[in-house]
């Protein structure tokens, strides 16, 4: 983590919590943060099932803890069933938008074409885009982590002006660590952040790729996330399992 970029924590519930159970999650989750340090140093956000996004909203308004989406379609509107926008996102009160989750690639069949699309209809509207990429396990085991990676970057980036990529936040989320509790070591998530970095550099600016917040994701828990967010090139962190209960999740907002 540098001083020069202030944190996320974003918590991401995937297919979990009815309304109910989401806006409970929620109240406790304010009522251990609001007021506390931790807001005013870092940046947290929770990502709720699309149908308990207004009563999150509700629930955080004034906290200083946002909400944002876990996906969107890239058309404004229009006859796609069972899809939302990016303005619907912005209707429920999201601030932040995930994009290119790996279980949106493997179960959804999402491709970096369609990532583009959707980080091209964010980048149009006040949504701050947290761009997913990671490699698989056979993918690191035949030593192509990188090229994945960087692959996943430049055609999730492709035709976007590098002026336009200001508010990007990327998040390294290697599948082989989506919750399987196999985290990546520190120096292993910071390899990889660093590599994210000089390819940011090289696409847009040094200066954009100094600023840009790059989040670790992969069975982080109170337990591990002093560690991993003590590292140079780690911004914050994308939790889901452990974010699902709010103590949990409070605990890690709190890292030291
Ligand atoms: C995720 O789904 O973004 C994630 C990182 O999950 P978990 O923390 O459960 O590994």
């Amino acid at each position: 983590m540098s001083h020069q970029r202030k944190p996320i924590i974003a918590a991401n519930w995937k297919m979990f919590k009815t309304v109910s159970e989401a806006r409970e999650t929620a109240v406790r989750l304010k009522a251990l943060l609001d007021g506390g340090p931790a807001l005013q140093s870092r940046e947290v956000l929770v990502c709720p099932a699309f149908t308990a996004l207004a009563a999150v909203h509700e629930v955080l308004s004034g906290s200083g803890i946002q909400v944002g989406g876990q996906n969107l379609h890239w058309e404004d509107e229009g006859a796609f069933t069972g899809e939302i926008s990016a303005g619907m996102l912005l209707d429920c009160g999201c601030r932040y938008a995930l994009l290119g989750h790996s279980e949106r690639r493997q179960y959804f069949f999402e491709t970096d074409e369609t990532v583009s699309r959707k980080l091209r209809a964010v980048l149009s509207t006040p949504l701050i885009p947290i761009l997913c990429v990671g490699e698989s396990l056979s993918q690191r085991e035949s030593g192509r982590a990188e090229e994945v990676i960087q692959g996943q970057l430049s055609g999730a980036l492709a035709g976007v002006e590098a002026s336009g990529l200001g508010g990007l936040v990327v998040a390294y989320e290697p599948v082989w660590a989506i919750g399987t509790g196999m985290t990546a070591t520190p120096d292993i998530a910071d390899q990889v952040h660093g590599i994210i970095r000089e390819w940011l550099a090289r696409r847009c600016s040094a200066d954009m790729a100094a600023a840009t917040r790059i989040l670790y994701g992969g069975s982080v828990k109170p337990a591990n996330a002093g560690e991993l967010m003590s590292r140079e090139n780690i911004d914050g962190a994308l939790v889901g399992g452990a974010s699902l209960d709010a103590e949990s999740f409070s605990r890690i907002v709190e890292f030291k």
